[in-house]
């Protein structure tokens, strides 16, 4: 028995301070001395039990003996954009899945994107991940991971993060919310909850749950269309739930925490830009606090969809500004990259 526990092995990255208040107590050692692993895993980025040199070395001996190991993520592939400072990550996970992340810089901010499920199984047909299907969810370890591989290789802080990379974090919902309360927590990354979102395809349980929250995690929801045949067109899975029974739990959502919701709206030509789609979402929006993000698509090849003209975009942008409707239109970034999410992971699939 004792053999086959030695066998087994425990990445410590990942843990949650209660996690490794019960490791520690398992091993004999005083409760208090989790604090300090868990300082040693997120705030000092230490990449071995044996760095973690304020532990007693009869400790750091045990927590070896006990398989217990800080598991770090395989950076496959960096892009660094020529044109502005994104970077683009592609990690191998321990069994071999590859997940993607994009760290954005701009001015004093440094934002991670990262991934919660390598895969989606919601196939969105302009979404590159989508389109190559779901293979498994990510443990807190390896979305807290995706942040100290960023790190470390950019030796810079994080002062922003969005669960906006690969897959849907509502389909993985406690996995996602233990990595954000380590991305949170003083004694870990030290990122203000406010600066830690979260973007949903809509799937309104997940809504429902976040707001029940106590943190003041930022949700962002993908529209897309609020004309409901022609979400269902782009968005197949996510349109289970119809354009207002998300809005109920939308504005439930804001009512309960005084949060105002983001509504990702990617513009695509010919597809959900026309003056139809436009009084469409306009009335989606009215009357209640909500923000309208316009995204440029990233074409996707292989897909069928183009980017909107850039005066569709203007239009869209003016009318809902007119309309008094909150609204923002995203700067393209990394454009020389694999841009889209997904297309890394895809190019390296296709080539193996
Ligand atoms: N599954 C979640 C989060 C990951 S996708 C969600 O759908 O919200 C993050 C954002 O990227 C979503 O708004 C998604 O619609 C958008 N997106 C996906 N593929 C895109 C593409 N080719 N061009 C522009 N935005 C895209
Ligand atoms: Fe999944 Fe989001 Fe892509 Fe849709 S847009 S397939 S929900 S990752």
């Amino acid at each position: 028995m004792q053999q086959q526990l030695r066998q087994q092995s425990f990445n410590l990255t990942g843990c949650s301070l209660s996690e490794l208040q019960i490791i520690a107590e398992q091993l004999g050692e005083k409760p208090y001395r989790a604090r300090q692993i868990f300082r040693w895993l997120y705030q000092k980025k230490a990449s071995s039990i044996d760095a973690m040199t304020d532990l007693s070395l009869a400790f750091r001996q045990k927590l070896s003996a006990g398989g217990y190991y800080v598991g770090a993520l395989k950076i496959l592939q960096e892009q660094l954009s020529a044109i502005d400072a994104t970077r683009k990550y592609l990690f191998e996970l321990a069994d071999g899945n590859t997940i993607e992340s994009v760290l954005l810089t701009e001015d004093a901010r440094a934002t991670l994107c990262f991934s919660t499920q390598a895969g989606c199984a919601m196939g969105c047909t302009f979404c590159a991940t989508g389109q190559s299907g779901f293979v498994r969810n990510l443990n807190a370890g390896e979305m807290v991971g995706q942040a100290l591989g960023v790190m470390r290789s950019t030796d810079q802080r994080l002062t922003n993060a969005v669960a906006m990379g690969q897959g849907e974090p509502l389909a993985n919902y406690d996995e996602t919310l233990k990595a954000l309360r380590i991305f949170n927590a003083p004694d870990g990354f030290a990122i203000g909850a406010r600066h830690l979102t979260l973007s949903t395809c809509g799937l309104v349980e997940g809504i429902r749950r976040l707001a029940e929250e106590p943190e003041q995690f930022g949700l962002a929801v993908s529209l897309h269309s609020a004309i409901d045949v022609k979400r269902a067109q782009l968005m197949p899975k996510a349109a289970k739930y119809n354009l207002a029974v998300l809005q109920a739990a939308c504005k439930d959502y804001t009512n309960k925490t005084g949060r105002r919701i983001t509504l990702e709206y990617t513009l695509i030509a010919g597809e959900n830009d026309q003056e139809a789609d436009l009084r469409a979402l306009i009335q989606f929006c009215r009357g209640w606090l909500c923000h309208v993000n316009l995204i440029p698509l990233n074409p996707v090849a292989a897909l069928k969809y183009d980017r909107s003209l850039p005066s569709r975009v203007m239009r869209f942008g003016q009318e809902l500004e007119q309309a008094g409707i909150a609204m923002s239109i995203r700067k393209e970034k990394g454009a020389d990259l694999d841009a889209a999410c997904g297309q890394l992971r895809q190019r390296q699939v296709h080539r193996s």
